[in-house]
């Protein structure tokens, strides 16, 4: 596994009242090997008080004892300008629980971190009548990525579940992109699991969506519960669009942390297995 790349915070921008983004500084060469839209970095938070090997080698890192690992969490890259190595990430800030929203809410200047990737399987195709892009705020920075890269002619139906009127953040809109923004009326963090699946206010604006004709590649990408079992068999049973032309998948799980939604997806898979 290769090294992880540092790196280091030149200034934050609260973009939302849940929304901020982080601007990082790095030697980031091997990620202009990516160019998935969806490309994400595993940031890695180390445990103050705990020495690591230097230079911080993940296999080694593994070998220590439980309670020294370090916390592992996913996130997309925002914004990536390899020559002028720098990068930015839009972090959901979802209250005071967890590791990766409250450091960002608080990241200044200075601070470091270490980042693995970037991984990614997602880019839009030229091929396709029309693009469908569906998210919450996790997923929101994914699709805006998308966005940036659609042909300036490509026909999109964006559908973006956020907490309020000032969640709503300015995307790249061609003219024939139509954005529908899906206020849930609260926090993602304070919303009870029973309005999540099936439930979610996203799933029934993507129910009432006018279909498009021709073919579709959707990028579907938020709350586990919402995303696959509300979103997945609507999408992929009820609509029919071929599994290939689906990038489909939780970013995160209500009540779970990122370890713990790790085994709920296991479950889930075990389970459908
Ligand atoms: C490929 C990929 C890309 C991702 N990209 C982004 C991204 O660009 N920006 C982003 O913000 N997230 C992104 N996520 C989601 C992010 O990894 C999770 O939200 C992660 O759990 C946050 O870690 P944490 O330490 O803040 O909270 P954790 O310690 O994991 O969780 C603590 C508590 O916070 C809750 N929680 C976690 N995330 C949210 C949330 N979004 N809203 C409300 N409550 C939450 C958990 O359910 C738990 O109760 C991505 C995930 C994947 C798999």
């Amino acid at each position: 596994m290769p090294a992880p790349t540092l790196l280091t915070v030149t200034t934050s921008e609260q973009l939302t009242p849940h929304l901020v983004r982080v601007h990082f500084t790095g030697d980031l060469a091997h990620f202009a090997e990516s160019t998935d839209t969806d490309r994400y970095v595993k940031l890695v938070f180390r445990k103050p008080g705990v020495v690591y090997p230097e230079p911080f080698d993940m296999q080694v890192v593994r070998s220590m004892p439980a309670e020294d690992q370090p916390v592992v969490r996913t996130y997309t890259v925002r914004t990536l300008d390899v020559p002028a190595g720098t990068l930015s990430i839009d972090f959901v800030v979802h209250g005071t629980e967890g590791v990766a929203g409250p450091w960002a809410a608080t990241a200044s200047a200075g601070d470091e971190l270490l980042a693995n990737g970037p991984g990614g399987g997602y880019a839009p195709r030229a091929d396709v009548d029309w693009h469908l892009l569906v998210a919450d705020e996790a997923g929101l920075p994914a699709v805006a990525a998308a966005l940036d890269a659609l042909a300036p002619d490509a026909v999109a139906r964006v559908l973006v579940e956020v907490a309020a009127e000032d969640d709503v953040i300015e995307l790249g809109e061609g003219e024939n992109v139509e954005v529908t923004w899906v206020l849930r009326g609260a926090p993602s963090h304070d919303v009870p699991d029973e309005r999540a699946g099936t439930a979610a206010p996203l799933v029934e604006a993507v129910r009432d969506l006018e279909w498009l004709p021709g073919t579709v590649q959707a990028f579907v990408h938020g709350e586990a519960a919402a995303v696959m079992h509300g979103l997945r068999p609507l999408l992929l049973k009820e609509r029919g669009i071929p599994r290939a032309d689906v990038s489909i998948s939780g970013y995160w799980r209500r009540g779970r942390t990122e370890e713990g939604f790790r085994e709920w997806k296991s479950e889930l898979a075990r389970r459908e297995a």
